[in-house]
């Protein structure tokens, strides 16, 4: 049986990932921010949290750990290079170590950047890769402790990744993404195209996400950069984009 996975929106514009596996029964919640709409999530469904994944230590996805093991016993895993900053990890991992839920295993990846120890959760085997604040839909995270070589690097690495791979990312960004992304690359139909389905769902009040690595390979500025140079002029004029 495959995993179903839940969007649960919380604060303004993030998502909280619910992942449960029917037959362990395992449930994952990836990147709480806060404790109770996963919490009210995970009861709707009768299922009970028995993992905590982080992907970086920024408040908005880790400012739910506590009151979520506390309510339910959940493990709480997150990377080891931000165990200090976290503070309430059971289990720090890093590249080459992995997650399980249920039988299902899941591969650490090292994509500092937006954070310095940020991580990639990728389920090679589910074709799922949880992404955090580093890889978005036509976006990439804001550079707040890496310099444009590192997202470049970390662009690379998620770029190599099967393409029919799922990707579920922090924030509902997409439309503002998009609306970058055409003017980035003014020829790139499939940007537009994106950019023209995002905002339909959106009017439908529906999330984006997730969406997949090739998508992400046609249409996204920096993913498509050609070098670390173009990747920062890129992020800086996204920075300062308000259209
Ligand atoms: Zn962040």
């Amino acid at each position: 049986m495959p995993l179903e996975i839940v969007a649960v929106p919380a604060l303004s514009d993030n998502y909280i990932w619910l992942v449960h596996d029917p037959a362990s029964a395992e449930t994952v919640v990836v990147d709480p921010g806060e404790a109770a709409p996963p919490l009210a999530a995970a009861a709707d469904r009768g299922w009970t949290i028995t993992q905590i994944w982080n992907t970086h230590w920024h408040p908005d996805h880790v400012g739910g750990n506590a009151a979520i093991r506390a309510a339910t016993g959940a493990t709480i895993t997150g990377p080891a290079a931000e165990a200090d900053k976290i503070g309430t990890l059971d289990v720090a991992v890093a590249q080459g170590d992995h997650v399980r839920i249920g039988a299902i295993v899941g591969d650490i990846l090292a994509v500092g950047a937006h954070t310095a120890g940020h991580i990639a959760i990728h389920l090679p085997g589910e074709q799922i890769l949880f992404t955090g604040d580093t890889l978005f839909a036509m976006g990439c995270g804001r550079l707040f402790e890496g310099v444009p070589a590192d997202m470049f690097a970390a662009m690379a690495k998620l770029a190599a990744l099967p393409g029919d791979t799922r990707v579920y990312c922090g924030h509902e960004y997409t439309v503002a993404n998009g609306r970058y992304a055409v003017v980035a690359e003014p020829g790139n139909a499939a940007a537009q195209a994106a950019l023209a389905e995002a905002e339909r769902l959106r009017a439908a009040g529906r999330p984006t996400l997730p969406t997949t690595i090739s998508a992400e390979r046609a249409t996204n500025p920096f993913m498509r950069a050609a070098s670390p140079d173009e990747l920062g002029a890129r992020r800086r004029a996204k920075d300062d984009f308000t259209g």
